[in-house]
């Protein structure tokens, strides 16, 4: 067997949501230095562009798109009009910090609807040509939030949502596994990007978190990025259905 070989992404193509800029970003470099040809693709159009400036010009290896995950006919055409794709990572995110008494349905629908459906959107869209074409690899990023309930911060519709896609990931795991397709989620634990910084008393919750971990540390988005890679390679061939926990050991004890 080689091993290495098993990791190299050379002549797959990826797409990646919410790749402007934190996790998103780190899991473009990724897959592009170990051979992919990425699309960034992104809400926030302007982020969008310098990230891809910028990439272009340390001569990764990708393209970018304006893509929202709650529009699902932005979505189904896209995925019509091109080739399939081999990789999919499920990013795009959005977070707040509500008391539940004080979460209007606004609130609540929102974020369900770019967390989760935006997740489902996707990996109907993709999924469909993946099936066609005979396989692929789907990574929806979910978080350990799907699992604990982070403190103390109050954010039920979060933590909600990420419970769901982590729900949906083996769903669409078990439905699609003898297609060649497989769908798999990492969660993260706090990792150091702009979605940390909510409200001024994030500093103050800082030094809690990393109380609470037993690494004492929080994540980098590199180190999200690395396991997206695995999951989106041959190495991992036989995982699929999976929620492999990247968080320092957070949700260990
Ligand atoms: P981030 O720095 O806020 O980046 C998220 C990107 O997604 C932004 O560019 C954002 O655009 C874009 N986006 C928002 N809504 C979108 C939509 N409807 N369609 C397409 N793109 C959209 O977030 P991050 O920290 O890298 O988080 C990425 C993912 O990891 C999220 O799913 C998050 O829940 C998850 N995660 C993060 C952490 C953490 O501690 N950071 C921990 C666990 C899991 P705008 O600039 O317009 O908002």
């Amino acid at each position: 067997m080689n091993f290495k070989k098993k990791l190299d992404l050379n002549g797959k193509k990826a797409l990646v949501t919410g790749a402007a800029r934190g996790i998103g970003r780190s899991c473009v470099e990724a897959l592009c230095e170990t051979g992919a040809f990425v699309t960034l693709s992104d809400i926030n159009i302007d982020l969008l562009k310098s990230t891809y400036t910028d990439l272009k010009n340390k001569k990764f290896d990708v393209e970018m798109v304006k893509l929202d995950v709650t529009d699902s006919i932005s979505l189904n055409n896209f995925t019509s009009k091109n080739d399939p794709y081999d990789i999919l990572v499920c990013n795009a995110g959005i977070v707040n910090w509500v008391d539940a008494v004080d979460m209007t349905d606004e609130c609540w629908n929102n974020l369900l609807n770019v967390n989760l459906s935006g997740v489902f959107r996707c990996c109907r869209a993709f999924g469909r040509k993946m099936i066609e074409n005979g396989g692929g690899s789907i990574i929806n990023i979910g978080s350990m939030s799907g699992i604990i309930v982070n403190t103390p911060q109050s954010q039920a519709h979060y933590n909600t949502s990420k419970a769901a896609v982590h729900q949906l990931t083996k769903s669409l795991a078990v439905e699609w596994a003898q297609s060649g397709v497989r769908v798999n989620s990492v969660a993260p634990t706090y990792i150091e990007t702009d979605l940390l910084n909510q409200s001024p008393e994030v500093q103050k919750y800082i030094e809690k978190w990393k109380a609470q971990t037993p690494m004492k540390r929080l994540g980098q988005p590199g180190e999200v990025a690395s396991v997206v890679q695995f999951l989106a390679s041959e190495a991992s061939s036989l995982i699929t259905g999976s929620i492999i926990n990247v968080d320092g050991g957070f949700t260990a004890v």
